[in-house]
């Protein structure tokens, strides 16, 4: 199918935890509320009501900050099941749409609605539909973007927030993209916005102005995606097989930690909670990251890929030690410590498990 022929819609949920927790609390409504930290702890904010984005609170921002912005702000802590559970039924609504659906996190998915010729094929009413159905069945609201490809697509669905449905024309594609400030532009990240910025590119159309040898020559094999979205050209297909490359786990602690046996014991922690993760995707792993951040936010990781699968956390005790003898572990604090698994494949066993299943349902 030619690129401009595709219908692509981008859903994203609009302050999805803070919005679960405001209908299932009558009491929070209309308040501005904090789903993260609370503001005595060192955490952040997960996500914040409307009520409380008015006070310039947003994701990320610590707490603290968040609570000398606006004192009398409600503080909650996420409910993961919670979300999970809508999460599910939003996807639920989407395949009533397409099979061929990419969720990015809970709240968040691409849909490649091409082959629905419902609403003679209007990609505009089949998310107004969409965005109905959501509302209808978990009592949330979702924004919805609208265009030809992935990258206008997920602009679209931040144009009109809350409640939104923006529609981006194959022919307003490329002098939308050149609007852009290229730090909006999906992919790319701080480090390359600088390096952009100290090019004198800041948005799309400066971006557009580059040769596409300059671009390949400055940013590697990135140029060509540049290239293209300047452009609004993205060929990127919605895909319904994402695998993951790690799982991870990490927690920040309320006082740091100097204590080396301590922070093996928080590792196995971590590292159980990995491997739950790792199992209930049917994958194995066999690299193994410990992350460790230094109460001088100084933060380093230290990895090692074994010869087999990694199945528990005893299996790794000598590794984790050995990790640690090439830290500061025991001389410098510790603020935050991490676990990811890497380099993962698909568990044959369970496959099979989930395949005899299939053949009882
Ligand atoms: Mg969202």
């Amino acid at each position: 199918m030619p690129d401009a022929c595709r219908k692509i819609i981008h859903i994203d949920m609009d302050a999805f935890f803070a919005a679960v927790e405001q209908r299932d609390h009558p009491q929070y409504h209309n308040k501005p509320l904090i789903v993260g930290g609370k503001p005595d702890s060192r955490g952040v904010v997960a996500t914040c009501s409307y009520e409380a984005r008015k006070y310039g609170i947003h994701s990320a921002m610590p707490s603290s900050q968040a609570y000398r912005l606006c004192p009398q702000a409600i503080f909650v802590n996420p409910r993961f099941e919670a979300y999970k559970e809508a999460s599910n039924i939003i996807r639920q609504v989407f395949s009533n749409y397409t099979d061929l659906f990419e969720p990015l996190s809970l709240d968040e998915a691409y849909l490649d609605v091409s082959n629905n010729s419902s609403h003679q094929g209007s990609a505009t009413l089949i998310a107004k539909e969409i965005k109905q159905s959501i509302l209808h069945k978990t009592c949330l609201v979702a924004s919805a973007g609208v265009s030809y490809n992935k990258f206008l697509a997920k602009i679209a669905s931040d144009m009109d927030k809350p409640n939104g449905l923006y529609l981006i024309t194959p022919e307003q594609g490329s002098q939308f993209a050149e609007q852009l400030a290229v730090g909006k532009f999906h992919g790319i990240g701080k480090a390359t916005e600088k390096k952009m910025h100290a090019l004198g590119i800041k948005i799309g159309k400066d971006l557009k102005s580059q040769s596409l040898a300059f671009l390949l020559q400055s940013f590697g094999k990135a140029g060509q995606y540049y290239y293209n979205i300047s452009r609004g050209i993205d060929h990127r297909p919605v895909n319904n097989h994402r695998i993951s490359k790690s799982v991870g786990v990490e927690t920040t602690f309320q006082t740091d930690i100097n204590d080396r046996i301590e922070v093996i014991q928080h590792l196995h922690k971590l590292l159980d909670k990995a491997l739950k993760k790792l199992h209930d995707k049917s994958m194995t792993a066999q690299t193994i990251t410990v992350k460790i951040k230094y109460h001088d936010f100084v933060q380093i990781t230290r990895s090692r890929t074994l010869s087999q699968s990694i199945s528990s956390s005893t299996d790794l005790g000598p590794v984790v030690k050995d990790l640690l003898n090439n830290t500061e572990v025991g001389q410098r604090k510790i603020r935050l410590l991490g676990v990811s698994l890497s380099s993962l494949q698909k568990n044959p066993s369970q496959i099979n498990n989930y395949q005899q299943l299939d053949l009882f349902e």
